[in-house]
């Protein structure tokens, strides 16, 4: 068997139990059935019942004098007097002389009594208790006490359990979990095409953002058990318990096939490896048994894997490698429509007056995640008790977003409202600069709410198929598409900012490659001044010209920018108005589609 081994400790842990419980058992209970039968009197109650000649048996030992009533029923005890006449008037009164009332136990007899029986009680008291354990887990090894059980919590059938009806905006997240629901629904439809589900799935976005509700709502619209464990409880108390945990989870999980699994906060468990000394080993054992797992089983076996983070670029890469979590969902925060949404989900578990507007809550509370909306809507329930009232008002509401959005202000980047309004210009001066230059609608839908990645906006691009070459102008094009951000910041608030740091390093990236890789300049020809060294690990690369080269490409890497960044800058301008018309529906609505964006751009 290749069992791994198991933990010592608990089994120290039990003998040391049983041992405390025999301890007990023969200070407290064994005497209370063994010698309650003597009872202590004095000397005179002792002389009174002989006068009465009321003794039964009695023996007289070194320093105390046992003896029994007439009828035998009990046994009492005295001290020695010197009483020379005792003899005399005890034979008189008839008692009768005995060299041993209480018979004293064979010291075979007491062992037996005393220790063997207990412990044999003990151990299958133990043992029922193991059995039990372990039906409800599911069966499993024999292990007297298997403390190394994993508690996966096994929800049964979530029919009555979460729907997606109860997860309020995130449509994109939904829609691509959909598929997951279907295949659960039904997997030998998968099956016949030969066609296998992704075993995992990385549900990746803020804290907060309803990605557990998520992965529970997969199970409930399902309709399959669902199974659910934090990261940070596989690496927890004994060394060795993370992988016995994680390979106990998957044997559950098959056996109640198909099924959901959950494992929340994974960078727990899956944060790179990054082989420094005194690295956590029982980190990556759990890790290893996580990826052994997951490649043990085949893609159809019904179980699929959903797993939460929201520090995705700290996992390792062999568990984001294709075959492992290889799908990966943004869970991101909610937009105007989302949070409002959100808002009337919870409003409905409280007692609301009429005229409240939630739209008007959802505009002010700009980047709060969805359990700071729940935490919203409470707090305002809690400011209508304390008022009296029995029923939530607008300025409750309103009060309570200043409460709660104060108290996470540190962790979350909420956005200002001039930074709003600068981001909504920075993004649409992306898609107008591209728009302008291709007339087609450059995105699919662009979103003011501050991102999981850091970027302040999000910019949904338009697939562009399967395209492999692009056109010396097509790259151009794209430079200024990136500079359009920072043009626009310019030209509307005549200062910029650091939110076009990614735009930068593209367009810089993009301009050198086309100098040095693509042969796109006319002075320096097809010569290659670059070459590629990792072209699967980041792709690299390592500069194979002369230091009087390099200052020359440098030259011109600024220059093709500078001169994007100015015809960028002159589209901007020309179309000013639209530019303004654009940005602030944006602002308004935080949100805008692509066919939106071209309906007002052609206005
Ligand atoms: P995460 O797992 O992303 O940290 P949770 O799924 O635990 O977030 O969500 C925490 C709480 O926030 C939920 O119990 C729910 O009350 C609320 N919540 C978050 N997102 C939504 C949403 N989209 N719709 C409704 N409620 C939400
Ligand atoms: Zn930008």
């Amino acid at each position: 068997m290749n069992e791994v081994k198991k933990p010592k400790k608990p089994l120290i842990y039990y003998y040391l139990i049983i041992m405390l419980a025999l301890i007990l058992f023969n200070s407290l209970v064994v005497p209370y059935f063994s010698q309650t039968k003597i009872t202590d009197v004095d000397y005179g109650t002792f002389m009174t019942m002989t006068e009465k000649h009321n003794i039964g048996k009695v023996e007289i030992q070194e320093n105390q004098i046992l003896f029994t009533d007439k009828k035998e029923t009990q046994v009492y005890r005295t001290g020695i007097v010197n009483d020379p006449d005792l003899i005399a008037r005890l034979h008189e009164s008839g008692a009768q002389f005995y060299g041993e009332i209480v018979e004293e136990m064979s010291p075979l007899l007491s062992i037996l009594l005393y220790w063997v029986l207990p412990l044999m009680i003990f151990i299958g008291i133990g043992q029922m208790l193991s059995r039990k354990l372990m039906e409800k887990a599911g069966g499993s090894n024999s292990m007297m006490f298997n403390m190394g059980k994993s508690n996966a919590k096994v929800y049964v059938k979530s029919s009555d359990g979460i729907k997606f009806a109860d997860v309020a905006g995130e449509d994109e997240a939904k829609e691509s979990l959909s598929e997951i629901v279907d295949y659960l629904h039904d997997p030998s439809r998968y099956e016949e095409i030969g066609a296998s589900m992704p075993k995992g799935i990385l549900l990746v976005g803020p804290p907060g953002t309803g990605k557990t509700m998520l992965a529970k709502a997969v199970a409930g619209e399902s309709n399959v058990p669902f199974f659910s464990m934090s990261g940070s409880e596989f690496v927890e108390m004994f060394v060795g318990m993370g992988a016995s945990k994680v390979r106990d989870l998957f044997k559950q999980a098959k056996e109640k096939a198909p099924c959901i699994v959950f494992i929340d906060e994974i960078d727990a468990i899956g944060k790179k490896r990054d082989g420094a000394i005194g690295g956590n080993d029982e980190r990556e054992q759990t890790l290893n048994q996580l990826l052994t797992e997951m490649d043990g089983f085949e893609g159809n076996n019904g179980v699929v894997i959903l797993a939460a983070t929201n520090r995705p670029e700290s996992l390792d890469p062999a568990l984001t490698r294709p075959g492992r979590f290889d799908r990966r969902v943004p869970v991101e925060l909610p937009d105007l429509k989302g949070r409002e949404e959100i808002l009337k989900v919870h409003a409905k578990k409280i007692n609301l007056e009429d005229n409240v507007d939630f739209s008007k809550v959802a505009r002010m509370a700009s980047g709060a995640s969805g359990a700071e909306l729940a935490n919203i809507v409470n707090e305002a329930a809690l400011r209508a008790v304390r008022d009296g009232r029995n029923a939530v008002t607008q300025a409750d509401l309103e009060e309570s977003i200043e409460t709660v959005i104060a108290g996470y202000q540190k962790k979350n980047a909420i956005l200002t409202d001039k930074e709003k309004r600068i981001v909504a210009y920075h993004e649409i001066g992306h898609a107008l600069v591209a728009a302008c230059q291709t007339d087609s609608a450059p995105v699919q839908k662009i979103t003011i709410v501050p991102r999981t990645s850091g970027a302040l906006g999000y910019t949904m691009q338009v697939e562009e198929g399967d395209h492999y070459m692009m056109s010396k102008e097509e790259i151009e094009n794209k430079i200024a598409t990136f500079t359009g951000g920072r043009a626009a910041e310019e030209l509307v608030f005549g200062s910029v900012t650091t939110g076009a740091a990614n735009d930068i390093e593209q367009a810089t990236k993009l301009a050198r490659a086309m100098i040095t890789r693509y042969g796109m300049n006319e002075e320096f020809g097809m010569v290659a001044m670059e070459t590629v060294t990792n072209q699967y690990l980041g792709g690299d690369t390592s500069l194979a010209c002369s230091e009087s080269t390099q200052s020359e490409i440098d030259k011109k890497v600024i220059a093709l920018v500078k001169e994007q960044y100015e015809k960028a800058s002159s589209i901007l301008s020309e179309n000013r108005h639209k530019l303004d018309e654009l940005a602030d529906f944006l602002y308004e609505k935080e949100t805008i589609t692509g066919e939106q964006f071209m309906e007002i751009l052609h206005r």
